[in-house]
């Protein structure tokens, strides 16, 4: 791999790290305890009494219930690209992790934080 290449994959990254972080932002916390841990915000239920209050916060849960998944995704996101741009820093970058083989050029390309080549991924 090129010296340039690897210069634009590492921006790539990073700017992937930043998008990532700022949409965790809107409805997570982090983890002040874990590195690289986000915790969707519980939504905050204000204890009013009456129809209308059992329905906001019934709606609230539900949004939280769907955030929920969306959440875990991009946090597993943000920790390949965590690892990518670990990797490069310790010149380990574009080898799949299983074969120890490298990852092709076209693959990181497209998918700058994969872990394994096209054949393992696959499987
Ligand atoms: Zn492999």
């Amino acid at each position: 791999m090129t010296e340039k290449l690897l210069k634009e994959l590492k921006e790539k990254l990073k700017k992937q790290k930043a998008e990532i972080e700022n949409q965790l932002q809107r409805f997570a916390k982090r983890d002040q305890k874990v590195k690289g841990d986000w915790d969707a915000k519980y939504p905050a239920v204000d204890g009013g009494v009456g129809s209308q209050a059992l329905e906001d916060a019934a709606d609230q849960v539900e949004e939280y219930v769907t955030l929920l998944p969306l959440e875990y995704n991009l946090e597993l996101r943000l920790r390949d690209v965590d690892l990518a741009l670990d990797k490069i820093k310790k010149k380990k970058y574009g080898k799949c992790e299983k074969c120890k083989k490298k990852i092709s050029e076209e693959r990181l390309k497209v998918y700058p934080e994969a872990r394994f080549c096209g054949k393992c991924e696959g499987k």
